[in-house]
């Protein structure tokens, strides 16, 4: 029976944050009891931060010293996350509130106090020899802890120039943003979004977020070719334009890669996390080779949809007709549930996230939209969710968790200096929390209806995650060796290698429309972050590697990858991520580690098929 406190959304009804019973919203007294306590918080890091000053000139005296200023900085850090936290968390609950928005700002004004009370830190340290830090880490423990965060600055070292060098690159710092401002001031602000008429006599505006809705709900394929076609020309228009900001991306990162002395972009961008680049080309080279899983899935879809001609606009759409809904009250024992197989001790941090209001749930007037986990040092992981009670959003749930599993252990394990984890990682432990909850929820549905859809996800979420990002990251590689090989950058030649990557994925599986070869100048991250995707792909990858052997048989075999993938989850960011994946049991040089996605995916294609064409 419904206790009074129950509450479930409901479309198109946006509640008062004060109509949702408490235990759906987060607990944020984790972080700071109230406004006085954080106000004293604040106060403490203002002072620290004026005291940090003192350190200046004496990293050099010695091992104690240097120590002293480790102490000091992480003591800083720790407190910094306090500060910030209750005051953003806070503001995403509801972004119209001012006076929380001024308390939130004045955090980064403080922020930006710090980093300038501690710029002189990693130039001093550096000027002190290596080999004398060394010697002083052998004789001192309690220094020898910050071992890797000074070896992995001392690596960066490596392409920083001398002062007047690094003075001249910090002048150009201030157009480094300029292709990418510009084209987010031609998408967004600037941009005239087409309106097509729907078979219906609906007239629809094309915004980014219409575009998608139609093409992933409308059933008429005549709409989902209108809205495709009037939305790619929208950017073939202007396909020029879109060219030279791309080339101005390009040449910039060539220009640093070179004024740094890497032999190649790719190698600049991937020295910070000491990344070989066989990585990236071993990931594009394997998954060329492994498109026919996807090929037949979307010959399924083909023949499922039952369509003569099949295009790029008709691969989102559903096959299968189904609108169950997921109450919150009963999906979090789901998750828990899910999660079995990592063990007691991890499963009853999940059921803890759920009871201790770690997670604020639904959406209410002012707050913000998406979905996120936020890394509290010295409190816990919470996470905010705009849970709607879709498919959609029970995965979201379970990604989330995720995350914030693996900042509860990493932020448990290690010395604050190493608690956070970087994007190469990040990404791996969320989608294993989604590949367990599928894996559940696989055999727990009681319908043919209901696995062809879970099924439709993961494989969705596997073309759109692993293979889409792979071919991005295949077509950021081939454009930035043309600046480095001094080839001309034009949309043609740019069309010219997307339209390459088209056929080489999708073979003749896919019906050709000319108009695709100008996607790339729709995707923000090639303009944005350049050589950013592919991270997405190998976490992806690796995930799949150890759910190969999670999924053995072999109890012992499961119980060790286990073990790994918890270590993996402890050791936060002690070490450069190939080293932490490595002992985890993955090793993404190998072609076998990239080939586990298309074996995975191969499955669930066989699965899916066998339940839309079983009679
Ligand atoms: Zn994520």
């Amino acid at each position: 029976m419904p206790t009074l406190d129950t509450y479930r959304p409901e479309p198109g009804n946006l509640p008062a944050r004060d109509d949702i019973p408490a235990r759906y919203t987060w607990d944020l007294s984790a972080i700071c009891a109230d406004w006085n306590s954080w106000s004293e918080s604040y106060a403490r890091l203002d002072a620290a931060i004026t005291a940090f000053m003192q350190f200046r000139g004496t990293l050099a005296k010695g091992p104690e010293a240097l120590l002293s200023a480790f102490t000091a900085m992480d003591e800083m850090g720790a407190l910094s996350y306090r500060v910030w936290y209750f005051a953003s968390l806070h503001y995403d609950q509801d972004q119209r509130d001012n006076e929380i928005n001024a308390r939130r700002q004045q955090v980064q004004i403080l922020f930006a106090r710090q980093q300038q009370a501690s710029s002189w830190f990693n130039p001093e340290l550096l000027a002190i020899p290596l080999e004398t830090i060394r010697t002083w880490m052998a004789g001192n423990h309690a220094l020898a802890v910050y071992r890797f965060a000074i070896e992995s600055l001392f690596h960066e070292q490596e392409h920083v120039l001398d002062e007047r060098g690094e003075r001249l690159l910090s002048y150009s710092g201030r157009f480094n943003s300029v292709p990418y401002d510009s084209y987010s001031a031609l998408t967004t602000a600037d941009m005239k979004f087409p309106a097509i008429t729907l078979t219906t006599g609906e007239r629809v505006t094309l915004s980014y977020g219409q575009y998608r809705a139609l093409l992933e709900t409308n059933r008429r394929q005549e709409d989902r070719a209108s809205a495709y076609r009037a939305f790619h020309q929208a950017y073939a228009d202007s396909q020029n334009t879109y060219a030279a900001l791309y080339n101005g991306v390009l040449q910039r990162d060539w220009f640093h890669a070179r004024a740094r002395g890497y032999e190649s972009t790719l190698d600049a961008a991937l020295h910070g996390n000491n990344i070989p680049t066989s990585v990236v080309e071993n990931l594009i080279a394997v998954a060329k080779q492994s498109v026919e899983p996807l090929r037949r899935y979307h010959r399924l879809r083909r023949r499922v949809l039952g369509l003569d001609r099949y295009q790029l606009f008709d691969i989102f759409v559903p096959l299968v007709e189904h609108d169950a809904r997921y109450p919150y009250d009963e999906v979090g024992s789901w998750i828990a549930d899910s999660v079995a197989a990592l063990g007691h001790e991890y499963q009853g941090r999940v059921r803890e996230a759920f009871d201790g209001r770690w997670i604020d749930v639904f959406e209410n007037a002012g707050k913000r939209s998406g979905a996120y986990s936020a890394p509290v040092y010295g409190s816990h992981p919470y996470m905010l969710l705009n849970y709607n009670e879709t498919l959609d959003a029970v995965f979201t749930l379970a990604h989330e968790m995720g995350h914030s599993m693996h900042t509860m252990l990493s932020h448990q394990a290690q010395p604050f200096v190493y608690a956070g984890y970087t994007i190469f990682v990040a990404e791996v432990p969320s989608k294993l929390s989604e590949a367990l909850f599928l894996d559940y929820m696989l055999e727990r549905a009681d319908s043919r209806e209901q696995r062809a859809v879970l099924l439709q996800h993961a494989i969705d979420s596997i073309a759109s995650t692993f293979y889409t990002q792979v071919m991005f990251a295949d077509f950021e590689l081939q454009a930035h060796r043309l600046v480095e090989q001094d080839q001309p950058v034009t949309a043609d030649v740019l069309n010219g290698i997307y339209a390459g990557l088209l056929r080489d994925y999708y073979g003749d599986v896919i019906d050709e429309e000319q108009l695709s070869q100008v996607t790339w100048a729709r995707i923000p991250h090639f303009f944005s972050t350049p050589y950013y995707v592919y991270q997405y792909a190998t976490c992806f990858a690796s995930t799949a590697r150890l759910m190969q052997d999670l999924r053995s048989t072999d109890r012992a075999r499961s119980r060790e990858v286990v073990d790994r993938y918890l270590t993996l989850l402890q050791a936060g960011g002690s070490d450069y991520p190939m080293n932490l994946l490595a002992r985890a049991g993955v090793d993404l040089s190998q072609p076998d580690t990239v080939r586990a996605v298309s074996e995975e995916l191969a499955m669930l294609v066989g699965r899916l098929e066998n339940e839309l064409t079983r009679s």
